[in-house]
């Protein structure tokens, strides 16, 4: 068994470092950490080289770089060479000895290095779907000229690929993308307008990043799944649909022609999905609990509310013209997460907000990679100006 290196773009996110509980799992003769990219989270990342001894790591700027190395220098450890910046995340994705790619940054930061792994011929293991949203078209087309595969780490779409094996795509009728819901799912429309950061950030069932799981109460999460489903399978918008079922124990099914209906279900641990898609087309035991299914006393299944949660239809809506509005779509979203958190407007507002960057925005093909970061680019500076109008009438009702 030949080892295989493997560079992690995210390595402290929660991706990153579950990639690397697997891999310390996996043993060290199956795979190497050639490569790290994080952000600024000095301490966890000086930990990872030190056990890890990675060749290359990248941070997202200068201070970040003088603190790692004061840090690795103070601690008398393993010093990699140090980048910094996107170029530097790009350098990490592209490393000469890493063969698998996991790409597990949040948001659009994780785009062109993860593009840049695809172009190069690495296997990447995505878990970041902003990607696939911005430029699913450019990324297959990318992966299909250089024979780079491409394997989710998204829990429904890696049961989407677990369920897919060796089925006829003329044969699927659809696929069905499955939603715990979230923490809204039985509140009403009121309430859901007064949600607090604090009770959006409490996921029923998952535990994540903090824009993932906001993105997960209002729905959108679903909604990129959609486009990222789109991308990675092929299927049409029409042959897409969501499902509602809360104890997440199904994470995605496929219905074939005859009316059969193929699930995958596992424990809600990411480290699953990631063994997965870094082993693939092997399966290897692993040390994850087994899913007791006597202790499943049910399993509910609902239709999502699209009134209440309408990200769900924006995404559809994005899909379905294509071009650069779900690029533009994102971006809004990521923008609109971001001003919640920091508490500016209400969990409503990001869906507002959302749509009215849409209406704005002037949709092209994708013809390139200026034009998707083009639209991005736009799309923040309207969802800005839609924020800061937002965040003013919210001020005024949080006074009053
Ligand atoms: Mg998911």
């Amino acid at each position: 068994m030949s080892t295989r290196g493997v560079a992690i773009l995210g390595s402290t996110g929660s991706i990153g470092c579950n990639t690397l509980r697997v891999i310390e799992s996996l043993g060290s003769e199956r795979f190497r950490i050639v490569a790290l990219g994080a952000g600024r989270n000095v301490a966890r990342l000086a930990d990872q080289i030190t056990q890890h001894q990675p060749e290359l790591v990248s941070v997202d700027s200068e201070e970040s770089a003088q603190k790692l190395k004061a840090e690795l220098t103070t601690r008398n450890a393993w010093l990699p060479r140090i980048v910094i910046g996107e170029a530097g995340l790009v350098e990490v994705a592209t490393h000469d000895r890493a063969d698998y790619v996991v790409s597990g940054t949040v948001g659009a930061v994780g785009f062109v290095p993860t593009l840049r792994a695809l172009e190069t011929g690495k296997r990447v293991a995505l878990a970041n779907k902003e990607t696939l949203v911005m430029a699913g078209e450019l990324m297959t087309c990318a992966a299909e000229k250089s024979g780079a595969e491409l394997l989710p780490v998204d829990s429904e779409h890696n049961a989407l690929h677990q369920c897919l094996r060796g089925e006829k795509r003329s044969e699927v009728r659809r696929i069905i993308l499955t939603a715990s819901g979230g923490p809204f799912r039985t509140r009403d429309k009121a309430s859901i307008q007064n949600a607090t950061v604090a009770e959006a950030m409490r996921h029923p069932t998952w535990n994540m990043g903090a824009k993932i799981t906001i993105d997960s109460a209002t729905l959108m999460n679903k909604g990129l799944e959609v486009i990222e489903a789109h991308w990675l399978f092929g299927f049409g918008v029409e042959e897409i649909s969501i499902v509602v079922h809360p104890e997440s124990v199904i994470h995605s099914m496929i219905e074939l022609i005859d009316g059969s209906v193929i699930a995958q279900m596992g424990v809600t641990d990411m480290r699953h999905a990631i063994q997965y898609a870094l082993t693939y087309p092997e399966r290897c035991t692993s040390e994850l609990p087994p899913l007791d299914l006597a202790k499943l006393s049910s399993l509910r299944f609902e239709a999502p509310d699209e009134e209440r949660f309408p990200c769900i239809s924006l995404a559809y809506r994005a899909l379905k013209t294509g071009g650069t509005l779900p690029a533009a779509m994102n971006a809004a979203n990521e923008e609109a997460v971001q001003a919640f958190i920091d508490e500016r407007i209400s969990l409503p507002d990001i869906p507002r907000i959302i749509e009215r960057v849409m209406n704005q925005h002037r949709t092209s093909a994708v013809k390139d990679l200026d034009t998707v970061l083009e639209a991005d680019r736009s799309a923040r500076v309207a969802a800005q100006a839609a924020i800061h109008e937002l965040a003013q009438e919210f001020r005024v009702l949080g006074v009053a």
